[in-house]
Order: structure tokens, then sequence, then C-alpha cells
């Protein structure tokens, strides 16, 4: 698959960003992260709009300076005047700085508070969304995309929306002085703004669409270093190490390719505004020494004149940096705002999760005529009309050849999709009329591959009941065999593991995750039976703990093993998506020519 492809796939290239009144209104809606913090961002508004204002009056006064002197070489006034401006200018100054130590530090404490509160709820937003969401997509991408975005708004908040202010002022407030001060010389000046506005204009335009471009391609490097890193084993196991290398250095370079193609535009543009501003300063200067020669303007009124334009042109300049600037973050604001708006499956809230108001439920679950289709896959349907009924406290095995749907029927009863038609019971209600994290608060799974978080032992088993005392830790782990291991490191449970601890072996990974599921003391019980055998000793630990765990609670086996499944309630034949044979091991023995019959002739050949 080319990486374009794979990037449309991915759904999260960089939406256009125009800056027309939608685009911007809707930008808007995220300001509301400001609103708690308004009375501190108008302060630093107020206090920029004033050091913006009180920079005008520094080419005013440097005038003035000028006038006193020219004043006192031609014989006239004193040198109190120049003493009595200059001091002026540096109380001014000295105002102005701490205007500036105010509003800097207001709009960093702001920006920040107000994206903290962002990347909380695009966080929140994020991991409660439903699997079809992380189907579709990269997730390597998504991260890095969602960060990008998050910083592009801070930058905005913190320094884009406050230059923006301050150059207007500065842009607007020049001009109008730069008239005051003299009306011809700003004609001049003026004459020369359109082509200015158009060249920045096209400018713009060519950068925006090179620098998502850039940003694109950023971006794929950033997933190959991701991918490279999760799958850190596979890598080095396959000695593929230089493979990854030039892969990214190929992301690399096409990534170089298009950023120097932005960077060509910008040198040219940039050479331009040089060229521009000094060319208007020489034009002013020129025009200025002939209105000074006729007596048309004084010596002060010169310099105001040309520090004012010096001012206006230096806005200028700065506007078409902040234009794109402006556009990206409504760009990456489009994203975010994307995010917020999906809908997430369960609601996710800071603070303790509020009690579950559903009773415990007795653990029936019937699958009636199901039929399931991935929404990643359309057109091939995965489950063809599976009935299945496990009363409360049944044990079933589902077995059946790889790919043959026992992963996916799972997944539907833990909600992790719904059916594409037909319903799925518990209790004998749909279980789509359940409150979702309700549902799932009442099972438990037990995966093939136990993933434990970077953690104590005791915080990995306290995932099941995050607030569960040091006791309650301690008793399941002793009911999941798990308890002798883990007294045999120094710390105990406060052993860290994961990637800054310790390395459990696969069978005390499994204890640890039967604890997990002991505490949290499901009503269903989902194990995903691991492949690999252990030897004897663990997997008799292993057995006996699951036998404990799945005293009293309805029981979903994936069995791979036969051997596992002889004494449970009902074995399930899996084949193609559809049920094919159900019974006990005996019944299923008995079927001549049956599939079961056949699968455990093969293992039991083994
Ligand atoms: P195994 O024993 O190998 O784990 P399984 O019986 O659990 O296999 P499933 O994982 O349920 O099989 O897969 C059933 C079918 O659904 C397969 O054809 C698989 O390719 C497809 N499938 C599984 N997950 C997805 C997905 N997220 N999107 C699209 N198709 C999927």
């Amino acid at each position: 698959m080319s990486r374009h492809s794979r990037n449309d796939q991915a759904g999260v290239e960089l939406p256009k960003a125009k800056l027309d009144r939608e685009s911007i209104r809707q930008a808007l809606e995220l300001f509301s992260y400001l609103r708690p913090y308004w009375a501190r961002f108008s302060a630093a508004l107020v206090s920029l709009f004033a050091g913006s204002l009180l920079s005008l009056a520094f080419p005013y006064l440097a005038g003035s300076i000028v006038d006193a002197a020219v004043l006192q070489t031609k014989g006239g006034g004193n040198m109190s005047g120049v003493n009595g401006t200059a001091l002026l200018l540096m109380g001014i100054l000295i105002v102005q700085a701490g205007l500036s130590y105010f509003h800097y530090l207001s709009f960093s404490a702001v920006g920040q508070r107000s994206l903290i509160d962002l990347r909380r709820d695009a966080y929140a937003r994020l991991i409660s969304l439903p699997m079809s969401f992380f189907a579709q997509r990269r997730v390597g991408e998504l991260a890095s995309r969602l960060s990008a975005d998050l910083i592009q708004i801070e930058d905005t908040l913190i320094s884009v929306l406050p230059q923006m202010l301050r150059q207007t002022t500065l842009l607007i407030g020049g001009l109008t002085l730069t008239a005051i001060t003299s009306l011809k010389l700003t004609g001049i000046i003026l004459a020369s703004l359109p082509i200015l506005t158009v060249v920045a204009i096209l400018f713009g335009r060519r950068t925006r669409k090179i620098s998502r471009e850039a940003q694109d391609r950023l971006a794929d490097t950033a997933t190959i270093v991701e991918e490279t890193l999760q799958g850190i084993v596979n890598v080095k196991a396959f000695a593929n190490e230089g493979y990854e290398l030039n892969r990214y250095h190929q992301g690399l370079g096409i990534f170089l390719t298009s950023t120097l193609r932005g960077a060509r535009l910008r040198a040219a543009f940039i050479s331009f505004i040089v060229l521009a501003l000094f060319g208007s300063i020489v034009l002013v200067l020129w025009s200025g020494a002939r209105l000074l020669q006729q007596g048309e303007i004084s010596f002060g009124n010169l310099t105001r004149f040309i520090l004012y334009t010096t001012f206006v042109a230096g806005a200028m300049g700065q506007f078409a940096e902040l234009y794109s600037q402006l556009q990206k973050a409504i760009g990456a604001t489009q994203r975010v705002r994307e995010l917020l708006r999906e809908t997430g499956e369960v609601e996710v809230k800071l603070g303790p999760t509020a009690p579950s108001t559903l009773a415990r439920l007795r653990g029936d679950v019937a699958f009636e005529s199901i039929h399931f289709t991935y929404p990643t896959r359309q057109g091939f349907e995965v489950l063809h009309d599976i009935n299945l009924t496990a009363a409360s406290g049944q044990r079933i095995a589902l077995v059946g050849p790889s790919g043959a749907g026992k992963s996916t029927l799972i997944s539907l009863l833990l909600r992790l999709y719904d059916p594409s038609a037909g319903r799925l019971l518990i209790d004998g209600k749909d279980a789509r009329d359940y409150r979702l994290a309700e549902l799932r608060g009442q099972m438990s799974v037990v995966p093939q591959e136990v993933l434990l978080f970077g953690g104590s032992i005791a915080e990995n088993i306290a995932y099941g009941k995050p607030d569960a005392t040091a006791e309650e830790i301690e008793q399941a782990a002793r009911q999941a065999n798990a308890h002798d291991f883990i007294m045999a490191f120094p710390e105990g449970y406060a052993t860290l593991v994961g990637d800054r601890g310790i390395k459990l072996s696969g069978g005390q990974r499994q204890r640890v995750a039967i604890a997990r599921a002991i505490l949290k003391n499901p009503v269903i019980l989902i194990l995903d039976e691991a492949t690999s055998s252990l030897d004897s000793e663990s997997e008799r630990l292993i057995q006996e703990a699951l036998e404990v765990l799945m005293r009293g609670r309805t029981s979903f086996i994936i069995a791979h093993r036969l051997a596992t499944v002889r004494h449970v309630d009902r074995i399930i034949v899996i084949s193609g998506g559809r049920v094919v044979e159900s019974g006990t091991h005996d019944e299923l023995q008995a079927i001549e020519g049956g599939m079961y019959r056949h699968l455990a002739s093969l293992q039991f050949r083994e």
C-alpha cells in the first residue's frame, strides 16, 4: 500500500483551513476553554493594548528630542527640554517593561491552563470512542497528530493572538500618527501597500499548502518510529533494523523535499519583504529630505515619521507570518473539534467513578440470530446467524479453526461492536439497553496476552477494582495462586512491573490477570486461553486459579487446547462464522465425522 493511501485511510489528513467567517466562528468555539480564566485573559489583553499604545509614544518623543536639540544648536532653547523628554521616555520604557511582564505571564498562564482542560477533554473523548473508530485509523498517527494540533493551538493562544493584537495596534496607530505627522509622506507609503498585500496573500496560500504537505510527511515518519518501537521485538527478531532505518530515512527524505520547498518560498518572500522595507525607507528618506529642504517638515517630524514607518512596515511584515500561523491554528482546531464532536460510547469524567446503579446481574446470556460484519470490512459477513444461550453460572467453551469468528463473538459480548442483525440478550434484556460502563463493570476478561501497566504489582491487580484495599488485593492474589511468587520478590506487592520494572513470566502475568479478574468479581467471565503451553507446574497453578475464578460465574472460554474443555457445560464449535456443533465433550466425540472429533483427534495425535 502506498504511504499516501495509508494516510488517507487514517482519515486524519490536515483539513483545509480557509479563514472564512464559518471556520473562524467554529474555531472560536474552542475559546469556551478560556471562559474560566476570562478575567485574567481580559486583563492581559488590556495590558498588551496599553503597552502597544505606549510604544507609539516612543517615536513621538524621539522626534521631540531631535527638535529640542536642533532648536538648541540654532541657539534657542536649552538642554533641560532634551533631558526632560529623555526622562519621560525612560519612565515609559519602565512602565512598558512592567506591562510586558504581566501580559506575557498572563497569556502563558491562561493559555496553558485552558490547554490543559482541552487536552484532558480530548484525551477523555479519545479513550471513550468505540472500537470502530480505532479500527479505521492508525493509532500512532492519531496520537502524534493530536499532540501536534494541541501544540499549535497552545502557540496560538500564547503568542500568535497577542502578537496579532499588538501588531494591529501598531499598524493602525502607526498609520494614523504618520498621517498626522505628514500627509504627503504617508501618501507615498500607502501607494506601495497594495503590492505588498497581494504578494503576501499569494505567498500565504502557497505556503499553507506546502507546510500542510510537510506536516503530513513528518507525521508519516513519526508513525514509522512509533510502529517500530511498538513492535521492537519483531524488528529485532527479524533482524530488520536496517529495513526500518531505510524506511525511516526514505520518509525523512520525502519530508526534507517538501520542507525545503517551503523554505525556498519563505526565503524568497523574506528577501522581498526586506527589499520592500528598505526600499520604502529610502523612498521616505529621499522624499523627506526634499520636504525638509523646502521647509515643509521639521527634523523632529521627519524622525518621527521614519520611526513610525518602521513600526508600520514591521507590523505588515509580521502579518504574513501571523496570518499563516492563524490558518494553521484553525486547521488544528478543526481536527480537535472533530474529535470532541465524535460521540464516545461511554462517558468519562474526572474524579471517582459514580457507583453503578445496575443491580448484580444473574448472567444469562443469549445470542439470537446474530449476524455481524466489521464496519471496516463491509461486504464480508464474519458471523452468520449465531444462536447460543448460556444460563447463569454455565461454562461455555468456544472452539474452532483459526479465523472462525470466536474472538469476534466475544467482542460482541463485550459490546466492543454491536451486531449487524439479531440481538444479544443479557438477563433477558437487550444488551444495548444497558449503560455500557455498567454492563462492562460486571464482566471480566482474562486475555491471551496479558498487558501489565507500568506500576506496582498491587496497582496492576487493583486495575480490576481501583478502590480495593491491600487486604483485598492480597486475598485475590492468594486465590489466583500469585501470592507466593509475588512475595518472593524483595519488594513484594510494591515490585514495579512493565517498562521500568521487572518482567513477569507468561504464567505469572496470567495469574496477575486472574487476580485482577477475581478482584473485579464479575458475573460474566471471558477467558481467552493462552495458546502457548506452559510447564505443567504453572499450568496446574493457573488451572486451579481459573477454577476459583469461574466458580458461580457465566464463563466463556476461547479454547485452543481441547484438553482444558472436557469438563465445561457445553462446547460450541464454530467454523466459518457459524455454529456447526454444540454439546458436551462426550456428545461431540460421539458424532461420526464431526468437526470436534476431528479437531480432538488432531490434537491428540500431537
Ligand atoms: P483465532 O482462533 O485465530 O483467534 P477467531 O476464531 O477468534 O480466530 P476472529 O478473530 O473472530 O477469529 O476472526 C474472524 C474473521 O473476522 C476473520 O476472517 C478475520 O479476518 C476477521 N476480522 C477479525 N477482526 C477484524 C476486524 N477488526 N476488522 C475486520 N475483520 C476482522
